[in-house]
């Protein structure tokens, strides 16, 4: 059995734990198994009708009054009793900050190699992956001997698809864990409750702001053209860095991992641990004064200027065509 970890918010699912699933069912596909998930809180009944529209057949459920936040070291206690119990030969994750963590622990608890950022997983024995190193400048091939093989699979590498039917049965059940696992709760952070509209993570256009913004207040045209074309801001972690922008809008290697339609990068050089995050964007429009910086590689449209003023030109333009 192939069992998926599956992270949602709220009864909300993941779309990167939704691309997990479909990598998922394509493993079970090819071994003859079933896919299992695990979903952790109560809320995670009312996904189990959603993933069997995944191709998932049964989802665990555990309830447990100290997992109404993210405690990773009991995530993985779950995670660790319902692969024991249904003798999972493949558990995988999202390559998410979230996925990875619990995998980690999994891996402590279950003394099993982790695999993570993963693009491509053969189970067997030992079961083969190719795993991106370096942000994805990399690519290593490993072997993971024991069973289940842990892995996680990087951001975006298969498009979410329902495309299977199965019967999405819930098995709810307690999972056992001490105290001690319940040392590290995550709360949500008051910024993320407040905020609303697209996570970056989902966004389908993303305006991307680097050094060559300037300042915090040099956001304000970016802001106003992910507005007109409903975008949002990303940003590179020298932005961050300069606190120009939170910490939660950077793309990269240590930021968020994005695959939007439409990328802009806005004074951004292209240093690998920032296209680590945005190289999978469908279209990337560059605008940099420097024709030689290394983002100009990923460019699929490039303008060659002062952000100063391009970016007003941009929305000038938006604005008309928007008007009809
Ligand atoms: C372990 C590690 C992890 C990292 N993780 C990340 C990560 O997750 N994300 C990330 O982004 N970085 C990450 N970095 C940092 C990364 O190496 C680069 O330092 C960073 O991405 C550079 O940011 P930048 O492109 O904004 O700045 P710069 O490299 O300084 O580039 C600024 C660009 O702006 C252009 N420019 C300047 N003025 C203008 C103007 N007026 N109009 C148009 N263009 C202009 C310049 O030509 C230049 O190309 C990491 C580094 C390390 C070591």
């Amino acid at each position: 059995m192939v069992l998926v970890l599956v992270d949602h918010d709220h009864g909300q699912l993941d779309e990167l734990s939704l691309q997990a699933v479909t990598y998922g069912r394509e493993l079970a596909a090819s071994t003859g198994e079933p896919l299992d998930a695990l979903v952790v809180g109560a809320d995670g009944r009312s996904v189990a009708g959603a993933l069997g529209e995944h191709g998932v057949t049964t989802v665990h459920v555990a309830v447990h009054e100290g997992l109404t936040d993210y405690a990773p070291l009991a995530w993985a206690r779950a995670a660790s009793e319902v692969a024991t119990r249904t003798g999972a030969s493949v558990v995988l994750a999202t390559g998410s900050p979230r996925g990875n963590e619990v995998l980690a622990h999994l891996g402590a608890l279950t003394d099993l190699p982790v695999a993570a950022d993963c693009v491509e997983v053969t189970p067997g024995s030992p079961t083969k992956v190719v795993r991106a190193r370096w942000g994805g400048s990399l690519m290593e091939e490993a072997n993971l001997h024991g069973s289940p093989a842990l892995v996680s699979l990087v951001p975006h590498t298969i498009v979410a698809d329902p495309g299977g039917s199965a019967s999405g049965d819930v098995a709810e059940f307690t999972p056992t864990f001490s105290d001690a696992d319940l040392l590290v709760i995550a709360k949500p952070a008051a910024a993320a409750e407040e905020s609303s509209g697209v996570s970056l993570a989902d966004a389908k256009v993303i305006i991307s702001g680097g050094r060559g913004v300037g300042s915090a207040e040099g956001f304000a045209p970016l802001e106003e053209l992910a507005e007109l074309l409903g975008g949002t801001i990303g940003c590179s972690r020298v932005v961050t860095g300069n606190g120009w922008r939170p910490h939660t809008e950077q793309v990269g290697q240590t930021g968020t991992k994005v695959a939007p339609d439409l990328y802009i990068a806005c004074g951004i050089s292209g240093a690998t641990q920032h296209i680590a995050g945005c190289r999978n964007a469908k279209t990337m429009i560059v605008i940099n004064t420097d024709p030689e910086a290394a983002i100009m590689g990923y460019a699929d449209y490039a303008i060659i200027g002062d952000i100063g003023k391009v970016l007003p030109a941009i929305i000038e333009e938006t604005r008309k065509a928007k008007a009809g």
